[in-house]
């Protein structure tokens, strides 16, 4: 691909790319989110057509009009949301448009079997006839990878394919894609993860806003290079940060009991205490009851017994808005769902919490003027990248729609910020700056609850770290003072003195000493 322009009104989603992927290469595409890595791949696979620009495939100058064309080319995409149908069997997405026929007729046997030969040779293991429906992300994207080899394609794109996959299926798919450059094929992978890129790709190309910046072999370059080159200044995976200066509780829940979505009881009698000026991590492994604590905080779910107060003042079972209007911000865990309307605009979007108070409104009246420069303002101020404050929510990238949430709760300067998972799916560079709002909060006086997955993330925020396991809090830890196995152990249910006698019986053993 080479001097690859494409322009969306005025605004340049690829500014002169160059991008070349040689025959049985892993080819890996970095960029942070909104870099504009979807729009060059959708150019090659023609599902979008360049404003300027060459593309070439073995040396020759093509015109890549429609997916039909890409096809024909030996070009397959296997896309970041799948595009397949639900009530269809497997086999009936697979051939979708290209049916086999035998004198006008889809010739259904001819069909399966080709798709049986493809997935035996892959080790694939699907079961054609299964609906779509019926079998888990990991299976549908090996659907989409027979599918676009099925059409023949030997240059694969996969758009960032380990965001929706278990560490298991990563791994499955790493083989598989080792399996197909072996055989001669050619892969292009969309990604932001480093460590994925340094265990699967043989070069990289960095795209920084649109350009791109350098194509570099992955074995000669660290990670802490890529990740450099990707968001153009020196990244710190670790933020700096001072000690605390907690004061007064800001959150204090009591003996809380909710219950999940088919009436079990998901947290469990919990007791809990933020205060003012300091992050409380909250580690666990999905599934513990953090997402049903966060809403009955929230106001989003019922409290079954015992009592959530912020600022001293009982919250239990209030009304989300009374909780808002009690000083606390949320930025919850599912994005789309809870955290935006996505056919609103940004600017929408960002006034959504104080709709209906002044300046915003006026006598039942929204003034836009109002509520788009005010999002300007935080556009600027929080480094959300768009074209526009009046586009709408759902076009921007996952990083600039958390962007967002955020500046619109940390706006609203509220004592107590609610997170959840504040970076999933986030590229470093929007990691390194959500974390260094989340400190800066805390460095004003505020009370700062995170909940998150990652054990990094935990690290990196927490000034005090509480386990959650099975709807309790099992155990609260200091960060300087624990380390990653330990807190495994107690995300495991084991109980802290549990896990420190069992951690230094094994160093005693080993001779060695604990590491962090
Ligand atoms: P990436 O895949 O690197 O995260 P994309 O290629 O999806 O980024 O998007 C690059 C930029 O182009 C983003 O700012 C995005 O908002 C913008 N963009 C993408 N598609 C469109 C479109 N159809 N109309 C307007 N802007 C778009
Ligand atoms: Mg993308």
């Amino acid at each position: 691909m080479e001097n690859i322009t494409k322009a969306f009104g005025t605004f340049k989603a690829n500014d002169n790319i160059n991008l070349n992927v040689k025959k049985g290469e892993i080819h890996a595409l970095l960029g942070e989110n909104g870099a504009g890595k979807s729009t060059l791949m959708n150019i090659l696979s023609g599902l979008l057509e360049p404003t300027s620009g060459t593309i070439r495939i073995r040396g020759k100058e093509v015109t890549i009009t429609n997916p039909t064309v890409a096809n024909q080319l030996g070009i397959g995409m296997v896309h970041q949301h799948f595009m397949l149908i639900d009530n269809f069997t497997i086999a009936e997405n697979i051939i979708l448009g290209s049916e086999p026929t035998n004198t006008g007729v889809i010739d259904y046997k001819k069909a399966y079997e080709e798709i049986k030969a493809v997935s035996d040779r892959y080790g694939f293991k699907i079961e054609p006839d299964s609906l779509v429906s019926d079998i888990s992300v990991g299976m549908q994207q090996r659907v989409e990878i027979i599918k676009t080899l099925y059409r023949g394609a030997d240059l694969l794109i996969f758009d960032e394919p380990t965001a929706v996959l278990t560490p298991q299926e990563i791994e499955e798919l790493i083989d598989i894609m080792h399996e197909l450059v072996a055989e001669g094929k050619s892969i292009i992978i969309i990604t932001h993860k480093l460590d994925e890129i340094k265990s699967v790709a043989d070069r990289c190309t960095v795209i920084r806003r649109g350009k791109s910046i350098a194509t570099v072999d992955v074995a000669e370059v660290t990670s802490q290079e890529l990740a450099d080159l990707m968001v153009g200044r020196s990244v710190s995976f670790k933020t700096p940060k001072g000690p605390a200066h907690p004061t007064k509780p800001v959150l204090k829940v009591t003996d809380l009991v909710v219950k999940e979505n088919r009436g079990l009881e998901a947290v469990k009698g919990l007791s809990l205490e933020v205060r003012a000026g300091e992050i409380l991590g909250i580690a666990g492994i999905d599934g513990n009851g953090q997402s049903e604590l966060l809403q009955a905080i929230t106001g989003m779910r019922k409290v079954e017994s015992g009592t959530v107060e912020i600022n001293g003042v009982d919250m239990t079972n209030k009304r989300p808005r009374t909780i808002t209007e009690n000083s606390t911000g949320h930025v919850p865990e599912d994005r789309h769902k809870y955290g935006l309307v996505l056919p609103l605009t940004v600017a929408e979007n960002m006034a959504i919490q104080t709709y209906y108070k002044e300046p915003i409104s006026k006598h039942g009246f929204l003034n836009y003027s109002v509520i788009n420069s005010h999002a300007r303002q935080l556009i600027e101020e929080f480094d959300v990248r768009t074209p526009s404050e009046t586009i709408p929510a759902g076009s921007l990238s996952g990083g600039n729609q958390q962007k967002a949430i955020i500046a619109r709760e940390i706006d609203r300067n509220p004592d107590l910020l609610i997170v959840s998972q504040p970076t999933r799916g986030l590229d470093v560079g929007a990691i390194e700056y959500i974390h260094k709002r989340l400190i800066e909060q805390r460095d004003n006086g505020k009370g700062v609850l995170c909940v998150s997955f990652e054990l990094d993330e935990i690290f990196n925020v927490s000034d005090r770290i509480a386990v959650m396991f099975h709807g309790k809090i099992v155990g609260i830890v200091d960060p300087k003072e624990t380390n990653e196995q330990e807190l495994g152990l107690l995300m495991a249910g084991v109980s802290l003195e549990d896990a420190r006698s069992e951690l230094s019986n094994a160093e005693k053993q080993e001779g060695v000493g604990a590491h962090e």
